[in-house]
């Protein structure tokens, strides 16, 4: 097998007697599309740093590659891009400006920087807002501008920090379908997020809590795993009316162990000794009759909800 693009082993950083980011082990392969989840100052944009290697790791190894990224960082900034949570553009300067700043920044010169700009615009549509100063476009076309510079010198591998963090869901969609062209071009790329339905677009994904990694992997796997479909109990959909009322008549009872609200219904893990028809007789208490159930499989969200409980318990995941 091809060695993987990026693997880190061990990796740690300490900020005084804070750590940051503990004994973090994992590999993204080649052409990977990775979501990097977890929840506010759980260490994600300090992973990414010390992959870029602008912050030495207090412990560990990590090599993009083969190659390691604290020693041969004049090598790792030709291979990476990196687009920073507070990308610096520079809002004075035009789309056209700032892309060709970058690509000198880069040390690309005339054929190769025409050339190369000329491509960035054809795959990131920004031919029209060309004369447009970058302090006037919307979010979107600014990330887009921001991905564009970031990419000025053809890096293997691109790391995005919450790159849709406060975009429009159109823009964020559009975003999505460009990081798909650049994974098609072969690129692998290392995105960070809150979104679930953008973890779920990933190829692999990986959870990090309280500064160390949870579960990581390729999401259909992940749903697989025993501690998400603990043996004897089964997950459904239940969409009726009154999801709230109905809810409160679910939640505390034997064997319904998790009850959340998903728009219309409500999605459950219960015993299997519950059944279909003891659900619908919780709910007629509650005065709710009209009552569809069908069985699903777990998503992301319910992965990583299951793996903290467990690592919150002491449990490994
Ligand atoms: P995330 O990107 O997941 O929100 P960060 O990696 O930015 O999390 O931060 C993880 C933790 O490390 C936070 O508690 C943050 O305050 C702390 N931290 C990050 N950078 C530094 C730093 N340079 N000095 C001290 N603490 C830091
Ligand atoms: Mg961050």
């Amino acid at each position: 097998m091809a060695q993987p693009m990026i693997q880190c082993e061990g990796l740690t950083k300490r900020f005084g007697s804070f750590t940051a980011v503990d004994h973090v082990s994992f590999n993204v392969e080649r052409g990977a599309i990775f979501g990097f989840l977890g929840p506010n100052g759980s260490g994600k944009s300090t992973v990414i740093r010390m992959l870029c290697g602008i912050l030495e790791p207090s412990d560990g190894t990590a090599s993009i590659d083969g190659r390691n990224v604290v020693e041969e960082t004049d090598e790792l900034k030709e291979m990476i891009g990196y687009m920073s949570q507070k990308f610096s553009l520079y809002d004075e300067l035009t789309v056209h400006e700032n892309l060709t700043f970058y690509g000198k920044l880069y040390g690309l010169r005339r054929e190769a920087l025409r050339k190369r700009y000329d491509d960035l615009l054809a795959l990131t549509h920004l031919e029209p807002y060309l004369e447009r100063r970058a302090g006037l476009l919307s979010g979107g076309w600014r990330q887009r501008l921001a991905m564009a510079c970031a990419l000025m010198h053809e890096p293997k591998v691109l790391f995005l920090d919450e790159p849709t963090a406060g975009i429009d869901p159109v823009a964020r969609r559009e975003l999505w379908d460009l990081l798909f062209e650049f994974s098609g071009r072969g690129m692998t790329l290392f995105v960070t997020t809150h979104y679930m339905d953008e973890a779920e677009r990933c190829s692999h994904v990986g959870y990090i809590y309280l500064s160390k990694l949870i579960v990581c992997g390729v999401p259909d796997s992940l749903k697989l795993l025993p501690e998400v479909n603990p043996p004897g109990t089964r997950r459904i959909d239940v969409t009726c009316e009154h999801v709230t009322v109905g809810l409160q008549a679910l939640r505390h009872k034997a064997g319904i162990s998790t009850a959340t609200v998903f728009g219309q219904s409500m999605h459950l893990l219960v015993d299997d000794a519950v059944s279909d028809e003891r659900i619908r007789s919780y709910l007629a208490e509650a005065g709710i009759h009209s009552v569809d159930l069908r069985p699903i499989s777990p998503s992301l969200e319910d992965v990583f909800v299951a793996l903290t409980a467990k690592h919150a318990e002491g449990g490994h995941a």
